[in-house]
């Protein structure tokens, strides 16, 4: 059976919303204006994205979550996403980047020559993001001279319209079984946030898809340690809402937003780009 496409349709309100959660945020938090405006640039590009993304059709036996074996509905290789749009929308990051007063800006030019030539650059870019192939992004950043971290990054967001289109269609196609693992039931990936609901309750953040999915409160989702003297949490000064739980049996750590503190939460991808002071703090006391 054929299952219908969905278009990764933002509408003109929706996407007004995001860039004014952007806004809100940097007039909150001003030291993440520099992240927090870049990353608004690309999602003015992503808004006006042309061709809409469309998840590629699937076949309705993928659909069932296996909630007692813990398997998930995709592995990070093999989503049905549109990779022809995907393409598409990172040319306009390069290109649009590349006019910039940025420092590496000719990297950008390179990366832009190179994703003009065919799809095949691009699609080995995707290839190493989702494989998380860090041999492979390292080669293909040397390629054009631009920073690794800089190309998946842009790799990434450009991937976000097709990633949510697939979430979507997903979630109104799925079953909704019970899922109680620390990684993602579409597509296996670790969370990179989580959130206390209004009802007190835990939710992950997909790092890849931008699913959420409840989780128990207490235990750490990369290791599944329960021990709670080996569990903790710390918080920043001038930060409430805001936790950083770490595992000092896998030295993980998970930003943690509680939404019963704030009028408004904007889309966790905004509110970490908005935190990375939380990072370094995590980072610098050796949780990774
Ligand atoms: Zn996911
Ligand atoms: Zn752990």
């Amino acid at each position: 059976m054929l299952l219908p496409f969905a278009h990764f349709d933002i509408n003109d309100m929706k996407a007004e919303r995001y860039l004014k959660h952007i806004e809100r945020l940097i007039r909150q938090r001003p030291s993440s204006g520099p992240s927090l405006r870049s990353y608004g640039e690309l999602a003015r590009l992503m808004i006006r994205a042309e061709p809409a993304h469309q998840p590629k059709t699937t076949t309705n036996e993928h659909l069932r979550i296996n909630g007692k074996n813990g398997v998930p509905l995709f592995s990070r290789g093999d989503l049905p996403l549109d990779f022809e749009a995907t393409s598409f929308l990172l040319n306009r990051f390069f290109s649009y980047l590349s006019e910039t007063k940025r420092k590496d800006k000719s990297g950008l030019a390179k990366a832009l020559e190179q994703s003009e030539k065919g799809l095949e650059w691009n699609d080995r870019l995707f290839a190493a993001i989702l494989k998380q192939d860090e041999h492979m992004l390292a080669a293909l950043a040397g390629e054009v001279d631009l920073d690794p971290l800089t190309l998946l990054f842009l790799g990434k967001t450009a991937l976000r319209p097709s990633l949510e289109a697939f979430r979507r269609l997903m979630e109104e196609i799925m079953d909704e079984k019970p899922w109680h693992y620390g990684y993602c039931p579409l597509c296996g990936s670790p969370p990179d946030m989580a959130c206390f609901t209004r009802t007190g309750k835990r939710s992950l953040h997909c790092e890849l898809c931008g699913q959420e999915w409840a989780f128990t409160r207490i235990g750490c989702p990369f290791c599944d340690n329960r021990d709670p003297e080996n569990l903790g949490y710390f918080e920043a000064e001038g930060e409430e809402g805001w936790r950083v739980y770490f595992c000092n049996s896998c030295h993980r750590y998970l930003k943690t937003i509680d939404s019963r503190v704030f009028e408004e939460v904007a889309p966790l991808e905004l509110e970490s780009l908005a935190t990375l002071h939380l990072d370094l703090v995590a980072n610098r006391n050796g949780y990774q």
